[in-house]
């Protein structure tokens, strides 16, 4: 049975008598799930919970929080079929997705409780005191990273487990020490509704404090809003378009207290092709390249959209459109993302200078909502003079773009704007010759990928899910992988801190048995007391 109704800590809430149902988009008609909007007075209540269950939950151990995730993780592995029914009902992905999709997120929650439990993430530093340097005495200072406070998480529309109720963003939040509020997506209630009542139950087995997860429904904008003006929340985590996360930041840098947003808005992710490479390998290319725009019907903010090849070789085209025929589409997570897609199709090919390259065999299949991979073309001055071309349309598509020289290939380079992902595909010789390319490259993207496709994004401690803007609107984090805990920490140091008041992972004694920086030098050591 699901409910639609708030989840605030513990507790269930149906307040509000406005009421919306889930949409089914491969049926095209509203499901049977039923959810109340949240009203302000639940919302207020789900965030002063929050602050209040952190005050509780920023002290727990390590080991503790490890065991809430780890428990979590087990729920959410055994949940059973009910969650793949409802959510393949809900977003038309495939069950075997979801499943997938499943373990992932499953996966990425070991992973935070294995950080947890190993401890070092805290990064401690130690510069031991020195009463007796002179002129002035040298104070102890100890740094850590502490959690920063209730964060609000926006479930994304394309990443119905591994991004939303308890995905990548929640987890990490959970990991640094914070409560979160979670907005569902309106693309997914009900499986945001099953996921909330997991981590619920979860929190309630291992004695979490009750406020520590809230989930809140709206099918517009409002609650959304509300939430990131909250004077009691510390951060947001995002994923989804740029309008949203745009408005959203400027709201959260407009507050009396600003607080950040770390918000993931997708980009186009350009691949170069070098000349040998295309000559050596251009059939396989074509193919994988064809595969990667048009896997999960395009839905993946690492989709590759750009594509730029230098036009010495015209066979390479030929292979490109040959591959992109045998593609085939498939039903988007919701409506206005297809019309999103085929208005933006569009607008590229009413553009002078754009041609249709290829189009996929399911252009023949009469389904309504049914989106078709297009294949577009153009040239590097037609990109240089329209540059929304490289602009993302979230889909099944991709921009060609033929230059005419390495000169012009490395000028599109410098004029890209921030992406989360950069390809290049090259021979080992030609990847030397190319060394300038990749220099520019690094500055544009947050993962730069070496003869591989961006799509299939890897979850572990070296992942960056992030890049410059306005693929982002923090460069300086990652929305994937370990690293992705910082966006929910700050550092504090204790100076003079008496010993039985300090954090145990700043202690003299190394109870934790972490690795610290003590005085230049890492260790898992104790210092040794002076007197
Ligand atoms: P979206 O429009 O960005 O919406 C994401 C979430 O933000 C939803 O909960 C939405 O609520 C909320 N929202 C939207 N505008 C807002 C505003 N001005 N203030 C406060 N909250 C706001 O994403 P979507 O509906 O999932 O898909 C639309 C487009 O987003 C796609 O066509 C694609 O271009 C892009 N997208 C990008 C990624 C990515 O990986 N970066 C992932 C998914 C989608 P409501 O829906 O209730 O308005």
């Amino acid at each position: 049975m699901i409910a639609g109704q708030q989840i605030i800590g513990f507790d269930y809430s149906a307040e509000g008598s406005e009421t919306f149902y889930s949409y089914n988009p491969a049926e095209q008609h509203n499901t049977n799930y039923l959810f109340h909007k949240a009203t302000t007075g639940e919302i207020n209540l789900a965030v002063q919970k929050a602050a209040a269950a952190f005050q509780v939950y920023r002290k727990n151990s390590g080991a503790e929080k490890a065991h809430f995730l780890n428990v979590l993780a087990e729920d959410l592995l055994y949940t059973g079929d009910e969650l793949i029914k409802v959510c393949n009902e809900e977003t038309g992905l495939p069950p075997v997705r979801i499943e997938g999709e499943r373990m992932r997120t499953v996966n990425q929650i070991k992973m935070f409780a294995t950080l947890l439990s190993e401890g070092s993430w805290v990064d401690a530093r130690i510069d031991t005191g020195n009463p007796e340097r002179t002129p002035l005495p040298k104070p102890d200072l100890r740094f850590m990273h502490i959690p920063i406070g209730p964060v609000v998480v926006f479930g994304a529309s394309n990443f119905p487990l591994a991004f939303s109720v308890a995905g990548g963003d929640t987890i990490s939040a959970f990991a640094a020490g914070c409560s979160v509020v979670v907005k569902a997506h309106p693309a997914h209630p009900a499986t945001s509704a099953i996921i909330g009542k997991l981590v619920q139950t979860a929190a309630k087995k291992t004695n979490m404090p009750d406020g520590l997860f809230s989930l809140l429904f709206d099918d517009g904008i409002d609650v959304g809003i509300q939430l990131v003006k909250h004077p009691l929340v510390k951060a947001v985590g995002f994923t989804g378009s740029y309008k949203a996360g745009k408005a959203l930041f400027d709201i959260a840098v407009s507050r009396p207290e600003p607080i950040p947003v770390y918000a993931e808005m997708g980009s186009t992710n350009p691949v170069f092709i070098l000349p040998d490479a295309a000559k050596e390998r251009g059939q396989e290319i074509a193919a994988a390249y064809a595969a990667s725009v048009t896997m999960g019907i395009g839905q993946f903010c690492t989709n590759p959209g750009l594509m730029i090849f230098q036009n010495q070789d015209n066979n390479f085209l030929q292979l490109l459109k040959t591959a992109f025929e045998k593609t085939t589409g498939g039903v988007m997570l919701t409506p206005n993302i297809l019309d999103s897609y085929n208005s933006g199709v569009h607008q590229h090919l009413t553009t002078e200078g754009v041609e249709q390259l290829a189009i996929s065999g399911t252009s023949a299949v009469d389904v309504a909502n049914l989106a078709v991979p297009v294949l577009l073309k153009t040239s590097g001055k037609v990109l240089d003079n329209n540059p929304a071309l490289s602009e993302e349309i979230f889909g099944p598509t991709g921009m060609v773009v033929s230059a005419s020289s390495k000169k012009e290939m490395l000028a599109i380079a410098e004029n890209l704007s921030g992406h989360l992902t950069a390809t290049v595909h090259g021979t080992e010789d030609e990847l030397i010759g190319y060394r300038q390319l990749l220099e520019v490259l690094e500055q544009k993207a947050g993962r730069v990928v070496i003869n591989g496709f961006p799509t299939g994004v890897e979850v572990g401690n070296a992942m960056v899910h992030g890049g410059p803007f306005p693929s982002t609107t923090d460069s300086r984090t990652t929305s994937v992988g370990t690293a992705a805990i910082y966006r929910f920490t700050r550092p504090v140091c204790y100076q003079n801190m008496p010993q039985q008041l300090l954090p145990p992972a700043l202690r003299d004694k190394n109870v934790l048995n972490i690795y610290r920086l003590i005085n230049g030098d890492w260790s898992t050591k104790d210092i040794a007391r002076m007197t």
